[in-house]
């Protein structure tokens, strides 16, 4: 709302205050403005010239303050007569909705229906119902309807009230999911290292090592160590900042690191891993090596759990000047199940997971994974990028400043 005149804010702040509980009954600026639309239609339609233009001169400039404070708000707003025509709906309103026309196919439609029949209102403001969660156009949307009265208690319209809880709904969905899924995380390297230590542990004392054993304990140690690292992430993210490390780096080497250590367990699975970094030519960035191997190798691991039978994943690399800075950038491409349309937009937002994560066989991750990869990446001064297309493919760009362009 800064943008607003603080006249405006702060009648915005007084007026609707009490809209931030959702089902506040004492609020009559809906009341107020839609018995202004109503008198506004009727003094279009009275014969006297001069009063309609006084009164419209009036109303449109307290119409125009009204529709600037409920275009500002980050609640959705939508207003409707008795008949369920919608007379007015702020743009945050409408964004929810992913268009006017969708209204009567959504679950606001059916949440209208559900109390057309209420005729009488005890107050300016009833609320119908409690408030309650319902999917709207990909995301979840708390909805609050009220009935708005006139003088005589009789419905004369309703005011939608509507906010975007997706963030908080998925947290709390997940939030048990999210111990579940660390338990699982660990319990498998956990038994490795356990079997393969007992095992070394039973060699007699002279006998050679073990070396095929002592790698297989060496990696899920690792394993282990990429889980913590992440972990830390989460935590340092929710706590505002995160923190890397800038030691001087050949992306090269990173991208081989992450390579190395994924390989074999692609190609167990009849996945390709291809690799292209000649582009690269010494590169070098500034940055923290195990995170980038945790954003690198999470974009990678992505690939082939949405990869399809027989695919690939091609890590490929080359350095672009991109405005006033030079990037080594590092492309992850696969061709698998793609991302929808619909969920492109949130696939970096914490906990988001795509349609397509229900459709692969074996589901891991929380959807966090890209919002900390991309959190990775801007801490380095970089970016992460993803573009797809549904059946054919995804395609996630890595951005890193390169040494010259950072230190100066
Ligand atoms: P997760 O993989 O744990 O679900 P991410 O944050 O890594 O979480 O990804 C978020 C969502 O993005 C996934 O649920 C999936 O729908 C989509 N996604 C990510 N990478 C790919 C990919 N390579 N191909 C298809 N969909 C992907």
């Amino acid at each position: 709302m800064n943008h607003l005149p603080s006249e405006i804010r702060s009648e915005a702040g007084a007026g609707l205050g009490g809209l931030h509980r959702f089902g506040s009954a004492s609020e009559s600026l809906f009341r107020r403005l839609y018995l202004r639309l109503g008198r506004q239609r009727a003094a279009q339609q009275a014969s006297l010239q001069a009063r309609l233009i006084t009164l419209q001169q009036r109303q449109s400039s307290q119409l125009e303050r009204l529709h600037a404070i409920f275009a500002s708000l980050e609640e959705g707003i939508i207003v409707q007569d008795t008949n369920g025509k919608v007379t007015m709906m702020n743009r945050t309103g409408e964004a929810m909705l992913g268009g006017k026309r969708n209204f009567w196919g959504s679950a606001l439609g059916t949440l209208f229906e559900q109390f057309r029949h209420v005729q009488t209102t005890s107050a300016e403001l009833m609320p119908l119902g409690e408030s309650d969660e319902m999917p709207l156009n990909n995301r979840i949307v708390r909805a609050q309807l009220s009935a708005i009265g006139d003088e005589n208690n009789r419905r004369i319209g309703t005011v939608m009230l509507l906010r975007d809880v997706t963030h908080d709904a998925l947290a709390l969905r997940l939030k048990d999911g999210f111990v579940a899924h660390i338990a699982r995380e660990l319990s498998s390297p956990v038994s490795v290292i356990k079997l393969a230590g007992e095992l070394l542990n039973a060699q007699p004392e002279d006998a050679t090592v073990n070396q095929r054993l002592l790698d297989k304990l060496l990696r899920n140690v690792d394993m282990l160590d990429q889980l913590a690292l992440e972990l830390l992430d989460i935590a340092q993210l929710q706590a505002g900042s995160l923190d890397v490390l800038r030691q001087p780096l050949h992306i090269e080497q990173v991208i081989w690191s992450v390579v190395n250590g994924m390989d074999a367990a692609l190609s167990s699975r009849g996945i390709d891993l291809l690799v292209m970094a000649r582009g690269l030519n010494g590169v070098q960035v500034r940055g923290d090596d195990s995170r980038l191997q945790w954003a690198l190798g999470h974009l990678v691991r992505n690939g082939a759990d949405y990869a399809r039978e027989g695919g690939y994943v091609a890590v490929a690399a080359r350095d672009e000047q991109r405005g006033d800075k030079r990037y080594a950038l590092v492309s992850v491409s696969d061709n698998g199940i793609g991302i929808k349309p619909a969920d492109m937009p949130h696939i970096f937002e914490r906990f988001y997971r795509g349609d397509a994560s229900a459709a692969v066989k074996a589901p891991r991750g929380l959807g966090q994974g890209l919002y900390v990869a991309r959190a990775i990446a801007q801490a380095h001064g970089g970016f992460l990028n993803a573009e797809s297309r549904e059946g054919v493919g995804s395609l996630f760009t890595l951005g890193i400043p390169q040494v010259s362009a950072t230190i100066g």
